[in-house]
């Protein structure tokens, strides 16, 4: 056993550095790679890709990882822990067939490239094709992967272990029931304007904002450095080495700042997790919905909060004066909650975010069942965001073109986005019952709240399931019910409704 568990740990150290190459590879397009780089980056990433999918799938790693599964029961936690993941992560490897496996990535590869020409033509014909092919093929990988399962359930549990439509369908409804009333009347009200907004801030003084924010969050730099990318991210090799990254507009300098706020959380999340789970495959958030669970608790949560107000509004006073002549922080929480149900996901506000994540649920649960097809698709997106949102959709560009994650085969995908803000209100909740977020905040004592996110969330890494890590929290299962009362509350104060 003592030379199995030795094979073992070299299998998963070959991978984490594999992993680690790819990442550092996948970073460095993202931010200082000059742009004819791709190419030669993306044959020598295809080469690596190939190695970790031959390591995990060769019958010496299959024997090595089903001799230990089998006999896990006499093994230490971690080690069981570690195989119950990576058996997950190759239930689909190993059933689909590598001819398969790569004509999808390369189908994905041109998807993409055709899908931001697509975009910028303002063309959906052009993308329909792959769009077509790219649902197929989620189909058969939810075959692959989960046969006994309903297609979208399997496409579901692969973004966020536990859930399916039955979690999902009840969640979505309430939020059509309880989200969509409320944001009608707010869009009724005549729209405020905060000019200082759409003011120029250099971006020399949104770097120095930067470093401010991240101190204030208790970002130890050492091991958490910020740079520069298109789309803000954040990526982490293990909790010494986080890299969150944003991106500056001198005329909406508000969104830098929530971007840095909101990769910190991210980062915050990875630099706590057990150093025992170090350079395994444990390391690393429980999932997307929990990892974005985090992000949105600083970004929304405090971050937006009426509380933070007394700490931001000193910082972007200071380095900005000019700007800030005569806005008061009630001015300023009130231009940071400012609710316009728009078109483009991305640039939502709090309360109208989760409204484009439920559109994008309903189309892709109707596209992989097949009660959608790609042609009637963007007549039906135009339709659900004139529902729920109360608009028009002029063109393809700001319709069903905007986001990538389909050209990257990603369905299933965007409901993380909202289960995280859901699990964050929740975690909220239990929270205030063990002391009062607001007056720590006021008080600076942002630490108190990190402490507990720490403690509950954090430390586990993806020790458990996310469901689990929810009930031990906060001491229940998972209840939408929080979200929803957080959002209304929030908002109808803020809009005197
Ligand atoms: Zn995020």
């Amino acid at each position: 056993m003592e030379n199995r568990l030795k094979e073992f740990k070299t299998l998963t150290d070959t991978l984490y550095a594999k992993n680690h190459l790819l990442g550092v590879m996948i970073f460095d397009g993202e931010t200082i790679a000059p742009i004819a780089s791709a190419d030669a980056r993306s044959k020598s990433m295809s080469v690596i890709n190939e190695e970790i999918f031959k390591l995990l799938t060769s019958p010496s790693s299959q024997e090595l990882i089903n001799y230990l599964y089998e006999k896990r029961s006499s093994l230490d936690e971690i080690t069981q822990r570690e195989l119950t993941l990576i058996k997950r992560s190759l239930k689909l490897l190993k059933n689909m067939p590598m001819n398969e496996y790569v004509e999808y990535q390369s189908l994905l590869n041109k998807a993409q490239v055709v899908w931001s020409q697509a975009k910028k033509a303002n063309d959906y014909e052009m993308f329909k094709p792959y769009l077509e092919k790219i649902i197929e093929y989620n189909k058969k990988i939810a075959a692959y992967y989960a046969p006994e399962k309903e297609p979208y359930d399997a496409l579901l549990e692969m973004y966020e272990y536990g859930m399916s439509m039955a979690d999902y369908d009840p969640f979505f409804d309430e939020m059509q029931k309880q989200i969509v009333p409320t944001l009608k009347e707010i869009s009724n009200k005549p729209l405020p304007e905060y000019k200082f907004l759409s003011m120029p801030f250099s971006i020399e003084k949104q770097k120095i904002l930067s470093d401010r924010i991240m101190d204030l969050m208790g970002l130890d730099r050492t091991c958490c450095s910020i740079t520069e990318s298109e789309h803000p991210f954040t990526t982490g090799f293990n909790k010494w080495d986080l890299r969150i990254t944003t991106h500056y507009y001198e005329n909406m300098f508000e969104s830098s700042l929530y971007s840095v706020i909101h990769e910190g959380g991210h980062a915050m999340y990875e630099m706590g997790i057990d150093d025992k789970y170090q350079f395994t495959n444990i390391a690393g958030g429980a999932s997307l919905g929990m990892h974005e669970s985090q992000s949105r608790f600083y970004e929304n949560i405090i971050g937006r909060s009426k509380a933070f107000m007394s700490l931001l509004h000193p910082i972007i006073c200071d380095i900005f004066p000019e700007q800030m002549k005569g806005v008061s922080e009630e001015t300023l929480y009130k231009a940071l909650n400012l609710v316009h149900p728009s078109l483009i996901r991305i640039e939502a506000d709090e309360l109208s975010y989760s409204l484009h994540i439920l559109i994008r649920y309903e189309i892709e649960k109707m596209l992989i069942s097949g009660e959608l097809n790609v042609d009637e698709a963007p007549k039906y997106w135009n339709k659900l965001y004139k529902d729920y949102l109360g608009v028009d959709v002029p063109d393809y560009r700001s319709g069903i073109l905007q986001d990538i994650h389909w050209a990257g085969g990603s369905i299933g995908y965007f409901p993380t986005y909202a289960l995280g803000s859901a699990y964050g209100a929740q975690m909220l909740a239990k929270m205030n019952e063990s002391f009062d977020i607001n007056k720590d905040i006021t008080e600076n004592k942002i630490q108190n709240i990190h402490k507990w996110l720490n403690k509950n969330i954090h430390v586990h890494g993806s020790m458990y399931d996310p469901k689990k890590i929810i009930s031990m929290a906060c001491k229940e299962e998972f209840n939408p019910q929080y979200y929803f009362d957080y959002l209304n509350n929030k908002f109808k104060d803020i809009y005197e409704i």
